[in-house]
């Protein structure tokens, strides 16, 4: 206990500035100031949220960012438990029903192995190769022989080797399309399943990999603590909250007081000095129309803004500049977000559960979009009673041009596919659009590169902490674990910091 008394007093009142009020800068602000520190958010928009930011307007509540989230990191049930709103969170109803698209029409995802016997999600011969993965999956040659970046695995070549093409196109493509607005061809098994491509590093085989998984943890459910509440709230699946996702900012900046966050404070440099012993890190911000400035000081450095937007930042060391050329071109992934309602008589043939996604193979049908949610039908209180609310993504590395298509177009490239899907009749109720220019970065092949630069940084940088989507997974869920750990390496740093300066004091 003394110890902890002692570190506690070591980093109580430090200074540290977060960098972004998304939800991993928010959760790593939220973390630092529970634990006794000095914490002030800076933020370049009018807002806090980032890519969570949800609407309420004529009834309706919808999100044009993310729509739901998972608590498979732990990370994010003790946050939802500390800010007290577990009675805030929402989950949709029948959310196993899922659907993609098959020769036209949306068929409902398999959610057990007996399921998938017979689905007709996948031909005879995938389910076959499926059940004897664990006999005829391949090694990847050349991760083998070639360790550097460019060699990095592609996800479709993955999946490829352990169930063959047709899952590839029929689950792993419209997954990613879904999740990452990505193609499984660009990007990184690596970077972007990390957990199954170490799966195959221990087991070899996925489907053995897995099982031996579930049987480890419910072999561990004997020794259970206090931790299985939060274990089994993570199996409840996908959730969001009354009100929609900015529940969760609008919660954390509650915890921050005014002086805490600055919103429309858009961090334009950054220098570190060695020489003096505290304070260490200047950061200068301004606001949108330039009125302000400010010059402020600080012990260490949280950066969760988007690395497009620190490439911009002017960085200096000990009154050098400190050039970040060596940061690579990240790809980023544009997405339109329409929200559209239709009356209930419209729509001949509803579907109930979460929603449907369309695999690049069916665009031979027509389809444009890459899915759509049945907000309201997760959600009934999101729109009146008398209609049905969908948000539909467009765009990704799928149809990037379209991405960036006017809201007439995309009214009706919505209203096509909506029709084929579900029957829709005549035009949508309402439509609201958001575009999203860089909804996602791109773990392509190359994201070694990027990962390196980010060590890169954080090695020569002193105190400056580097968190967020763009490092270790895009969900919500990934970017708030994401946050939590740089704020318990920041504690860690300052620690290590008083420590070395106790002997001359
Ligand atoms: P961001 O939310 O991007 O926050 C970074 C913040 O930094 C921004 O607020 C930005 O304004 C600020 N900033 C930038 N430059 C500066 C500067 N110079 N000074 C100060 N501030 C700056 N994930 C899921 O788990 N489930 C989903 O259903 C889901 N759906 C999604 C749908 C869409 C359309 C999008 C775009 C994303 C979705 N995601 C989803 C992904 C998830 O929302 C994001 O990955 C996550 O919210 C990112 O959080 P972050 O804090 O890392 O980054």
């Amino acid at each position: 206990v003394a110890d902890h008394v002692t570190k506690f007093e070591a980093v109580s009142g430090k200074r540290v500035a977060v960098v972004g009020a998304g939800v991993s800068g928010l959760a790593a602000a939220y973390k630092l100031k529970s634990r006794g520190l000095n914490v002030t958010v800076f933020e370049a928009d009018g807002r806090a949220g980032g890519k969570l930011t949800s609407v309420m307007h004529n009834d309706l509540i919808w999100d044009e960012g993310a729509n739901t989230m998972t608590e498979a990191e732990p990370e994010v049930g003790s946050l939802l438990d500390d800010l007290g709103i577990r009675d805030k969170q929402q989950f949709p109803i029948s959310q196993k029903k899922r659907y993609i698209v098959r020769n036209g029409v949306p068929v409902m995802l398999p959610t057990n192995p007996i399921e998938l016997v017979t689905s007709p999600v996948l031909s005879t011969q995938s389910k076959i190769q499926i059940l004897l993965e664990p006999f005829l999956w391949k090694k990847n040659d050349s991760s083998s022989k070639v360790s550097d970046a460019s060699a990095e695995e592609s996800v479709s070549g993955f999946f490829q080797r352990h169930f063959g093409q047709e899952v590839v196109d029929y689950l792993i493509d419209p997954f990613v399309g879904g999740t990452s607005a990505a193609d499984p061809d660009s990007l990184s098994m690596k970077h972007s399943f990390p957990d199954l491509w170490n799966v195959e590093k221990s087991f070899g085989s996925i489907i053995v990999g897995a099982i031996r998984t579930k049987l480890a943890a419910k072999g561990g459910k004997s020794g259970e603590t206090k931790s299985s509440p939060g274990t089994k709230r993570g199996l409840r699946g996908s959730f969001s909250f009354k009100g929609g996702m900015q529940i969760l900012p609008d919660m954390l900046c509650k915890s921050l007081s005014h002086d805490e966050i600055n919103l429309d404070s858009k961090v334009l440099s950054l220098s570190y000095n060695s020489g003096s012993r505290q304070e260490n890190w200047s950061l200068s911000c301004v606001s949108h129309n330039e009125t302000q400035r400010k010059n402020l000081h600080y012990d260490a450095v949280v950066m969760t803004a988007p690395l497009c937007n620190v490439k911009e930042m002017k960085v200096m060391k000990g009154g050098q500049p400190f050039l970040l050329n060596f940061l690579p071109e990240i790809n980023y992934m544009p997405l339109s977000v329409l929200i559209t309602t239709f009356t209930k008589e419209k729509v001949k043939r509803p579907l109930e559960g979460f929603g449907v996604l369309i695999p690049s193979k069916e665009q031979k049908h027509g389809f444009k979009t890459l899915g759509t949610l049945f907000s309201s039908m997760m959600f009934p209180d999101r729109c009146p009673s008398d209609l049905h609310l969908y948000t539909t993504f467009i765009g990704g590395s799928r149809n990037q041009e379209l991405a960036k298509a006017s809201t007439d177009e995309l009214k009706q490239v919505v209203t096509s596919d909506l029709q084929r899907l579900l029957g829709v009749e005549g035009e949508p109720v309402s439509v609201n659009h958001y575009y999203w220019r860089k909804a996602f970065p791109l773990y392509d092949r190359s994201y070694g590169s990027v990962m390196e630069a980010i060590d890169k940084m954080e090695k020569d940088l002193p105190g400056f902490f580097y968190a967020g989507n763009h490092r270790g997974g895009l969900s919500v869920g990934k970017s708030i674990a994401s946050g939590c750990k740089a704020a318990d390496l920041v504690i860690s740093y300052l620690e290590s910091c008083s420590n070395d300066k106790k002997p001359d004091e």
